[in-house]
């Protein structure tokens, strides 16, 4: 993989919000994540890019307008008066509200849209979102800690340009608010790993297997507590190779919750860091467009070591286990300061053999009688907005139909890609500005001293690639890419109609 293929979503901001001093959710896992990727030198691997903010009219091709305008409304200074509705919206203990919400929101969203973006145009392989994966909410309530469903909103994304989109979920708590959302349509699947019985929320059940057009196009494999790496993987993989052999995606959307690890604080399973990563590794091996998001996570140390793993995994590099010292928070990992520890067993393993065996055949049955299903054909769901073409915002740029009815590129110097050559370009001849609020440096530490030539300003992800380019590739180089990566686009949007 070059460093393009893999795109990594993050803000600064991202990690500062806070539910509650005593709530399981803390943002700052994140913050703890980042600063490992950064410790390991992974930010130099990446395209790294800052996680632009969802505005009222993203979130409500999903979400209803009345549940997003309350959100944006909804603040601890204002809560008295809203109280009478947070019934309705589901508001209190696992949802409260806290300063700065609809801000975090629009943030964890933002890079699971633009990301699948990416992916319909094709810019990338993978698109690494971990601040997103918010599995639960819904249409127009929040649930389980999540407000705003940044998974369905990609989905959508996805859906304008791809067939069929497969959703996994490793969460421990079932992807109810992703199923419901698709459940009545088969150009979406959705697998869901969690435990059942007795814990939140409650849904996907073995016979929960989606309704009309959807019907068996929703997978629920429903686990018992204490599932350990043999046995999960035991499950997972004849149940991913089914799915892909016979739904056929042409995208996939992984949500990586990592409360299905052993020790989390809210989880009861046993899956170690490897066992959690080889599911990442074994999705990533059938080499479709990607989408991967967090999700669940609430030991924090083990939050981002899983996700910092799985960065490496995304980008097939393995790392050293011993963290490097330079990490922010090294003291976290205390006291063997390794990337993966061993986890304590605090479960035994409820999950037999004969009822796994039962589980993946009853599955297996369903899925071979999906094959050929008329998932092919492209059809309106609703929310998917496959009819509103004519105006896609990617970064600032504006796709307007031509004459002949064609979406085209407005302006090509506006697109995050072109706008990368560009400035490529001016720096190499000397002519770069520095300036712009959009330019603006984000959370990667200064670490580079030797590339002092590039605009201090700049987003990382354009710096790291720029070194790469500074290194290896000419002027000339430069330009020849340029003008592929332009034709690429053209092409590539001239097939949306
Ligand atoms: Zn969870």
């Amino acid at each position: 993989m070059t460093k393009k293929d893999v795109v990594y979503y993050y803000h600064k901001d991202v990690g500062n919000y806070h539910y509650g001093r005593h709530h399981p959710m803390k943002p700052q896992r994140l913050q703890a994540c980042n600063d490992l990727i950064v410790a390991y030198g992974l930010h130099k691997k990446l395209k790294v890019v800052e996680s632009p903010r969802l505005n009222v009219s993203d979130l409500v091709t999903f979400h209803s307008r009345e549940y997003i305008d309350f959100l944006r409304k909804a603040s601890p200074k204002c809560a008295s008066e809203l109280e009478s509705s947070f019934s309705s919206f589901n508001i209190g203990e696992d949802c409260p509200i806290f300063s700065g919400m609809f801000d975090y929101c629009s943030l964890y969203a933002g890079g699971s849209v633009e990301g699948a973006r990416r992916l319909n145009h094709k810019l990338n392989d993978i698109v690494i979102n971990w601040p997103g994966g918010l599995h639960h909410a819904k249409k127009g309530e929040a649930s389980g800690f999540c407000y705003v469903n940044d998974i369905v909103l990609g989905i959508l994304e996805l859906l304008k340009y791809h067939k069929r989109v497969l959703y996994i979920d490793i969460d421990i708590h079932h992807g109810d608010g992703v199923q419901e959302a698709f459940n009545n349509t088969d150009r979406v699947m959705t697998v869901s790993f969690h435990r059942y019985g007795n814990f939140f929320p409650g849904t996907g059940s073995l016979y929960d297997r989606g309704i009309d057009a959807g019907k068996l196009f929703a997978v629920n494999v429903p686990l018992n507590e204490g599932i350990t790496d043999d046995n999960y993987k035991f499950i997972f993989e004849p149940i991913i190779s089914s799915v892909m052999e016979n739904f056929d995606p042409e995208a996939i959307v992984l949500q990586c919750g990592s409360d299905s690890l052993g020790e989390d604080r809210l989880g009861s399973f046993n899956v170690s860091f490897d066992g959690h990563a080889h599911c990442v590794a074994f999705v990533k091996s059938f080499r479709k467009p990607m989408l991967v998001l967090g999700g669940g996570g609430y030991t924090l140390r083990n939050v981002a070591r899983c996700w910092a793993n799985e960065t490496g995994v995304c980008l097939d590099i393995e790392l050293p286990n011993e963290i490097p010292e330079t990490a922010l928070y090294y003291q976290f990992f205390t006291p063997g300061f390794l990337l993966k520890p061993p986890l304590k067993q605090r479960h035994t393993d409820a999950n037999t053999q004969p009822f796994l065996e039962a589980l993946k055949s009853d599955i297996l049955d369903c899925l071979r009688q999906i094959r050929g299903a008329p998932s092919v054909q492209m059809q309106t769901i609703p929310g998917s907005r496959l009819d509103e073409l004519e105006i896609i915002d990617l970064h600032d740029a504006k796709y307007v139909k031509n004459k002949e009815g064609i979406p085209e590129l407005k302006k090509w110097e506006a697109t995050a890609e072109l706008n990368y050559f560009t400035d490529a370009f001016k720096f190499l001849k000397g002519e770069k500005e520095e300036d712009e609020e959009e330019k603006k440096t984000i959370c990667i530490p200064e670490d580079d001293s030797s590339d002092d030539k590039i605009p201090r300003n700049w987003p990382e992800g354009w710096k790291n690639s720029l070194r790469g380019f500074s290194r290896s590739k000419n002027l000339k180089e430069l330009r020849e890419m340029e003008r592929e990566a332009s034709k690429r686009l053209k092409v590539d949007v001239n097939i949306v109609q």
